[in-house]
């Protein structure tokens, strides 16, 4: 089964690294993608699954001030993750996370990681940041997604990039056993 051209490998990848349309205003980094981590993957010949945007599903594109009022520039990942834990955002992200989690299940591949975006409040897996500190530990999806794969009994590698650190390509590397 399966024996046609597909290579039975692929990558989940954080929304915005290929969509840098759906991150937070003032923060997208280039235009469009990450294009160095984009072709990094797919000459190791890897299928790329876009996770969806957790922030953006949940809060909407203009979530500058999840709690209204002026845009903050300062208190934001504090507004983002206390936003994140109300009852309808959290519903959402219950969601959202089972959706990834299915498409792991379903995919039956060689699912070679998850790579998520390291300082996000949502999708960091080496920092976080809360109180507008960069702090050690998980984003909220990215806990959520974590949880979800030991329930479910898998072994998936997790790993967190800054996009444009250049230690960012040699991290996805690895992932990808090059
Ligand atoms: S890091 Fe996660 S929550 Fe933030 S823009 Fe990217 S995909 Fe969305």
């Amino acid at each position: 089964m399966f024996t046609d051209g597909r290579s039975r490998r692929v990558i989940f990848l954080a929304h915005c690294l290929l969509n840098q349309n759906a991150i937070s205003d003032g923060t997208a980094e280039v235009p469009a993608a990450h294009r160095k981590i984009l072709r990094t993957i797919l000459d190791a010949q890897a299928g790329v699954v876009q996770m969806p945007c957790p922030e953006l599903c949940c809060l909407g594109l203009d979530r500058g001030d999840p709690e209204g009022g002026e845009r903050p520039v300062v208190a934001e990942n504090t507004r983002i993750r206390r936003a994140m834990g109300r009852p309808e955002a959290a519903a959402r992200l219950r969601e959202l996370t089972g959706q990834v989690v299915w498409q792991i299940q379903k995919h039956g591949f060689t699912v070679l990681g998850i790579v998520g975006v390291d300082r996000s409040p949502c999708c960091g897996v080496n920092t976080t940041s809360d109180q507008d500190r960069e702090l050690p530990g998980w984003g909220v999806f990215i806990a959520a997604i974590q949880a979800a794969i030991k329930a479910a009994g898998l072994t998936v590698p997790v790993i967190g990039v800054k996009p444009s650190a250049p230690d960012a390509l040699e991290r996805v590397r690895a992932l990808l056993d090059m």
